[in-house]
């Protein structure tokens, strides 16, 4: 519904026979006609929702690799998983070629294995629970708290079987899930916390950033992420032994270290396979990005906060936007921007309104369809239904543009848009 309702401006009549007035009346239409009737779209150009910020020391220091002795596996990997593990405040830190390898190698070094139930949340990216099948294991899906939309820690224990033998916890937009509680359990039950923030890099819970409160903590930095590399994945942690495991995981379960070989005596040529690993190097190439590019990331923190205020401030004014609530024990470094729309008061679905944002040119999104609704895993039977509210979120979300270049002007836009949108489909 609502197609062609706007188009009364569309007149029958011929040019010559309408007034000025009549005229102007129809221009002023079509500046408020949406985009996707027909309209003036709010912006010429198309805003994507995220987009990476590479600047000229980048460039140098990628250009410096490319011209040095190493291209992969050299100074550069080291130098990054330092400056990463200092950022953190971690003790260890183990880069691999992108964060769905750090949730892999997390889930091998955690030892999960076949028939193990790894506990996490649907409102996520696939690789979350990717990752536990494959090592044999099955994500078992917990609900999301329908006001922080992070994984409710109630419904952790309700999930807790014989089997459990982890949780993946995902810092949903940057958020910072509950760790204390999420912890308590996890020391209760025996199980080991693998913190997916590849949202939230820079986060922090109660006041110290994530990546050493859990066990293990996963960060991406695929372009849309706070920091890139092309693509590119860390775990840190502080346990040595999980450690260890990473570093044997990333480079096809091989090693040279003379503690760690079975044989000790064959010679300095000897190394040993100990375990079935990958190869989920990273390049020296992409380390030296990573390293200039965390020199900038108090700024993007900065920039993302600016953007949330200005969308929290003026969303919050439009009739049927829920704009994103925060727990008093999270600082989030803001990886998206999501609102909620309140259906209840629309004559429309979200489709609708997504589509029409689109048409105004702004790059919105959706995240996340729920992992449990992709065929693949209602293929291996999982069902819809189990976790109500997430699946009730999933039919209500828009996710906005939000990435350290965007202006206060491609704000404005996006909050015109927004505005022009929910006004002309709102009761
Ligand atoms: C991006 C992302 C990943 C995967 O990271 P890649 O580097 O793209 O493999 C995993 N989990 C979440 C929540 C993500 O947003």
């Amino acid at each position: 519904m609502g197609e062609g309702r706007v188009r009364v401006c569309h007149s029958e009549r011929s040019e010559e026979s309408r007034s000025i007035s009549e005229i102007f009346i129809q221009e002023f239409n079509m500046t408020n006609t949406l985009a996707i009737n027909g309209g003036k779209p709010v912006r010429e150009k198309y805003l994507p929702y995220a987009q990476q910020w590479i600047d000229d020391a980048d460039i140098k220091n990628v250009i410096d690799t490319l011209k040095s002795d190493y291209l992969t596996t050299g100074p550069k990997v080291k130098q990054f998983e330092e400056k990463i593990a200092n950022y953190v405040e971690a003790k260890y830190a183990v880069a691999v070629a992108n964060g769905t390898a750090a949730l892999h190698s997390a889930c091998f070094s955690a030892g999960i294995k076949k028939g193990d139930e790894v506990i996490t949340t649907p409102m996520t990216f696939a690789a979350s629970a990717n990752c536990v099948l494959y090592q044999g294991g099955n994500p078992v899906f917990a609900d999301i708290d329908s006001k922080t939309y992070n994984i409710d820690v109630k419904d952790i224990k309700r999930k807790i079987t014989k089997k459990t033998k982890a949780i993946i916890p995902v810092d949903f937009t940057g958020q910072v899930v509950d760790l204390d509680s999420i912890l308590e359990i996890a020391e209760k039950n025996n199980l080991i916390v693998m913190e997916d923030s590849a949202h939230a890099l820079g986060s922090k819970y109660k006041g110290k950033k994530v990546g050493s409160i859990s066990h293990l903590t996963i960060f991406s930095f695929h372009p849309v992420k706070h920091i890139t590399t092309g693509e590119g994945g860390i775990i840190t942690t502080n346990n040595e032994e999980f450690y260890k495991k990473l570093t044997l995981f990333r480079n096809h379960g091989i090693t040279r270290d003379n503690s760690l070989l079975i044989n000790k005596k064959e010679g300095s040529w000897y190394y040993e396979q100990l375990e079935l690993g990958y190869n989920y190097r990273i390049t020296d190439i992409q380390c030296a990005l990573g390293i200039s590019q965390l020199d900038k990331i108090e700024n993007f923190i900065k920039r993302r906060k600016e953007i949330v205020n200005l969308y929290n401030k003026y969303l919050s004014q439009i009739n049927g936007v829920i704009i994103p609530y925060e727990a008093d024990y999270s600082n989030s470094s803001w990886h998206l921007y999501v609102i909620q729309l309140e259906l209840d008061k629309l004559k429309v679905g979200r489709k609708e309104i997504f589509e029409a944002l689109k048409a105004e040119n702004i790059g919105v999104n959706i995240h996340y369809i729920p992992v449990y609704y992709h065929p693949y895993y209602q293929k291996i039977g999982y069902k819809k239904g189990v976790c109500p509210n997430a699946e009730k979120l999933y039919e209500r979300i828009i996710t906005l543009p939000l990435f350290p270049k965007i202006t206060d002007k491609d704000v404005e836009d996006v909050i015109e848009a927004v505005n022009k949108v929910i006004k002309y489909y709102r009761k």
